[in-house]
């Protein structure tokens, strides 16, 4: 990605951008497209693939939440990615789409992406939850128990060179840790034993909310990249 580009997608982001006299002009005429691991139900997950894992989750009912689901939201990307980005748990236009990361917030994100020289469709993108907790109240932990073992096999199917998870909730869950987001930025993890790095920062709704923070988040997106690079 050029220059250029990166400006403009850091201008969707709502980043400012100092740039010298001699930079390009951005270009406004162009559209901008832990968990506590349940070992149990782990080690009787038979999938070999993405789409056998992605039929059994469709059928889950290891929690409540299948019974106020509109539907199941396993993620989707590229099967291989070498990016992973995981956030808390669908909302309203996901679980009606069955897609994650749609609508305002999906949008910043792929801005987000973009700006990192990334296109959406070759990372993958999934949710510690895959069903919708209503009114969108913050995932239970007996939820993200018995929803975790998924979200380690896909893990573990990806292989992803990096993990970039995306909200307090999320991060919390993944490392099973307890910090507030604000201490977790700047800070590589890695995902229980497999050594994949994992960088943390605001979620897009979140940065939607509160649009001075944009900037801290880049600072990690820049991060995240230069973690993936070493
Ligand atoms: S949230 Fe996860 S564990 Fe709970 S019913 Fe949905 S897929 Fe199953």
């Amino acid at each position: 990605m050029n220059e250029k580009e990166r400006l403009y997608y850091l201008d969707q982001m709502g980043v400012q951008v100092w740039v010298s006299k001699n930079a390009p002009e951005l270009d406004h005429d162009h559209d901008a497209n832990g968990v506590n691991v349940n070992k149990d139900v782990e080690a009787n997950i038979p999938s070999s693939s993405l789409d056998d894992l992605k039929l059994i989750v469709s059928n889950c009912t290891q929690c409540e939440l299948h019974r106020t689901r509109t539907q199941t939201v396993f993620g989707e990307g590229h099967p291989a990615a070498e990016w992973l980005i995981i956030g808390e748990a669908p909302g309203a236009d996901e679980d009606r789409l069955g897609k994650p990361f749609v609508g305002r917030a999906g949008q910043l994100l792929t801005s987000m992406l973009r700006a990192m020289g990334l296109a959406r469709e070759e990372v993958f993108i999934a949710n510690v939850l895959k069903c919708r907790p209503p009114n969108n109240r913050d995932p239970q932990s007996n939820e993200v128990a018995s929803c975790s073992a998924y979200l380690r096999k896909q893990i573990e199917l990806i292989q992803p060179k990096i993990i970039l998870v995306v909200g307090r909730v999320a991060a919390q869950s993944l490392l099973m840790i307890d910090e507030p987001i604000g201490k977790m930025r700047g800070q590589k993890y890695t995902y229980q034993e497999t050594g994949i790095p994992v960088i943390a920062t605001y979620h897009p709704a979140y940065l939607l909310r509160s649009p001075q923070q944009k900037r801290k988040a880049w600072e990690d997106l820049k991060f995240a990249l230069d973690v993936y690079s070493r």
